[in-house]
């Protein structure tokens, strides 16, 4: 038997980029694919048996944090990689926000190497920053860490305040073929907001947070991108009028490419009725009109893929009061059900098209190998069971962050294995 050789028998098999939607049998020889067809023969080989499940290529997150260096209390490359593969991740942009930044060759390659030597297997795409230490003054050394393996630079957590270093950003990345990945934020206008601003933050007397503090930055970060004629990339939109600001820009040419999350497309602000701290995150969960809005925006292009914007924490950082709570859900291992059941299940799109947002679009837009099943291309696969119910259990997440909104809630959608380059890295049947 060779090494990372296998065949995956009698599945429905979804590759959005060539078009197949078909049952049948998946062959992988030496971390490759090597045949999709029907009736394959499995002599010598080791089965994976996929009837009535569903074989795609392995999703790609263009937007996480795996808290590795300085954060290990949260999570870190081992048990981030690991959630990430349990998800049905086959590889994963991690964001600068470490302790050390992610702003210098060292700290990439730090990221890098021990992703490689210590992870699950999954792909670890570091994302490096913009500016050192995240203080938003002085340019990262960009052509360093993009040596040294990043694939994109952000600031993320904080936004770029001075646009004239977006600008800069803009350039030394296309310069360095990396793009700039916006976290998109008024902090002004955040002020001490910690929910959205509308009625139920009036109602349960929270500091609330007006949408105008994302949006304002979204068309900012449009226009400097137009002005410019290079590329951005927009995190985590989550409000009406930001995916109406990403639809006009494409409409006009920008080269603006845009993400929503399954949180802003699963919750809304009145699950934190209650004073859930797990519901606190950032950007903060929106109004049903916003929700509907960026399910809009998934389906007709304006928002070009579902990240999860992964966000670990510790239960000391969680378990207190909503205001003083730290910002985040941990994502990797809900992201498919949340997506699965809020976009497919309730008839919004076709189960190939959220794959295309959750791998093949990802893949695309990073210039990194995966999501599609072309034959010669690395066998980078998932294998879901989109019919099965599942209860959330945070307290059997294998990342080390157990903070999620979703507990106790029925969803369906099961990831049953993870494939990279032909090795099964987790299993669930
Ligand atoms: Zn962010």
């Amino acid at each position: 038997m060779m090494v990372g050789s296998m065949l995956i028998r009698g599945g429905r098999v979804i590759d959005p980029k060539n078009g197949v939607d078909m049952v049948a049998d998946v062959l992988v020889e030496n971390g490759k694919i090597a045949k999709i067809e029907e009736n394959i023969s499995a002599e010598g080989m080791q089965v994976i048996e996929a009837a009535g499940r569903v074989v795609a290529p392995g999703f790609i997150d263009m937007h996480c944090h795996l808290r590795d260096p300085g954060q290990e209390y949260k999570e870190d490359l081992i048990s981030g990689t690991k959630a990430a593969a349990r998800g049905g991740f086959t590889g994963v942009c991690c964001m600068p926000n470490t302790h050390p930044v992610n702003d210098n060759a060292a700290v990439t390659r730090y990221i890098l190497e021990k992703a490689q030597w210590q992870g699950s297997g999954v792909h670890v795409y570091p994302v490096g920053a913009i500016s050192k230490g995240l203080e938003g003054k002085e340019m990262a050394e960009i052509g360093r860490m993009k040596q040294a393996g990043i694939i994109a630079i952000s600031d993320d957590g904080r936004p770029v305040a001075n646009s004239n270093l977006l600008r800069l950003a803009m350039q030394y990345a296309d310069y360095f073929n990396v793009f700039v990945m916006s976290h998109s934020e008024d902090k002004n206008l955040v002020g001490d907001g910690v929910m959205n601003e509308g009625f139920i933050s009036t109602k349960l007397g929270l500091p609330g947070i007006t949408r105008a503090a994302e949006e304002v930055m979204i068309a900012r970060d449009i226009l400097v991108a137009e002005a410019e004629g290079k590329r951005i990339h927009l995190c985590h939109v989550s409000t009406k009028g930001g995916v109406q600001l990403v639809r006009e820009a494409k409409k006009r040419g920008v080269r603006v490419t845009a993400e929503t999350t399954p949180h802003y497309i699963g919750a809304t602000d009145e699950w934190v009725i209650g004073y859930d701290s797990n519901c606190r995150v950032n950007p903060p969960l929106r109004e049903e009109s916003d929700r509907q809005a960026c399910i809009a925006g998934l389906v007709d292009g304006t928002l070009d893929c579902i990240a999860t914007d992964h966000a670990p924490h510790h239960q000391d950082e969680k378990k207190v009061e909503f205001h003083i709570a730290a910002s985040g859900i941990s994502g990797f291992e809900t992201a498919f059900c949340v997506s699965y059941t809020e976009l497919v299940r309730a008839g919004h799109m076709t189960l190939p098209q959220l794959i295309e947002k959750m791998s093949t679009k990802p893949a695309q837009l990073l210039g990194v190998p995966g999501g599609e099943l072309t034959v010669g291309a690395a066998a980078d696969i998932v294998i879901l069971d989109p019919e099965k119910e599942i209860t959330v259990d945070a307290e059997k997440f294998v990342s080390r962050g157990h903070n999620t909104p979703f507990h106790g809630r029925t969803y369906y959608g099961a990831v049953l294995a993870t494939i990279v380059g032909g090795r099964v890295i987790d299993q669930q049947y």
